[in-house]
């Protein structure tokens, strides 16, 4: 999006928006997504931030960042980063850039919005380092709103509206975050992307109709063994005959995107052969 695109999308989310939901397209972050739209105080922003360097997996980041938005009615807004090019230090992580974000809108208020909460979709097995950093922006929210030099001139009444960080699923396990969305929304879990090393494109005609995970990286076996872990939640909950079929039903689809994958690579390599 660019800056009027932005600005026009913000304008029109809903007047009681407080809830800043960043989504990457991967699990923890639907999951949030998810926590955010059923909770009844919650009105979520959802946002992104699109790499460009990062290509193919950027692409498909936001491909599906946006369909879960578009899951639960939500527009998702989104901007470019470029902090990637100067490359990961232990002095600057990446995840300045979401942070950064949040403190402008929360101070900000872009069209009145009133932020009290942003969601961190951090999971059991995540490292603390970005509950941890909170902190200090939290900090500086708080005194730039009390019109304070230090922490000790922060009003109690602007510290209460301070928005929190809240990581409700910190107990949970990435396998305990997957069942609970087949669960409920076993569509939305077709909409998650974690690979960061995809295949190729599949297109109908010429529009992009999803990506194809390439199934063997880290990162997609440790989806596979969250999946398979939340599969097995049958024997351990008995939830169900229902509860099994959603994922045979998942597994079918997860097949059918690599078929279709093959089966368009053929006739390209055909298409080819012709004009050759
Ligand atoms: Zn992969």
């Amino acid at each position: 999006m660019d800056k009027t695109q932005v600005y026009e999308a913000v304008e029109k989310l809903d007047r009681r928006t407080n809830t800043y939901v960043p989504v990457s397209g991967g699990c923890e972050s639907a999951w949030a997504l998810s926590y955010s739209h059923y909770h009844k105080d919650h009105f979520p922003a959802v946002v992104h931030w699109y790499d460009p360097r990062y290509g193919l997996f950027a692409d498909a980041s936001l491909f599906y960042a946006k369909k879960q938005a578009e899951y639960y009615g939500y527009t998702l807004v989104w901007d470019s980063s470029r902090l990637s090019e100067i490359g990961y230090t232990t002095e600057i992580p990446i995840i300045v850039t979401g942070i950064a974000s949040f403190m402008t809108v929360a101070l900000g208020k872009p069209h009145g919005m009133q932020l009290k909460w942003i969601m961190s979709g951090a999971n059991s097995e995540d490292d603390l380092r970005m509950r941890i950093m909170f902190r200090e922006y939290r900090k500086i929210m708080a005194c730039i709103e009390s019109d304070a030099l230090d922490a000790s001139n922060i009003s109690y009444e602007v510290l209460g509206q301070t928005p929190q960080l809240i990581s409700p699923g910190e107990f949970l396990t990435k396998s305990e975050m997957l069942a609970m969305m087949m669960t409920r929304d076993p569509n939305l879990v077709e909409l998650i992307w974690t690979c960061p090393k995809p295949k190729g494109v599949l297109k109908s005609k010429d529009e992009i109709t999803g990506y194809v995970p390439c199934g063997a990286c880290y990162k997609c076996l440790e989806f596979e063994a969250a999946r398979k872990n939340a599969q097995d939640a049958v024997m351990r909950y008995a939830m169900g005959v229902e509860y099994y079929s959603k994922f045979w039903r998942h597994e079918n689809k997860m097949d059918a995107v690599q078929q279709a994958w093959e089966k368009q690579n053929e006739t390209q390599h055909k298409d080819k052969k012709v004009s050759e």
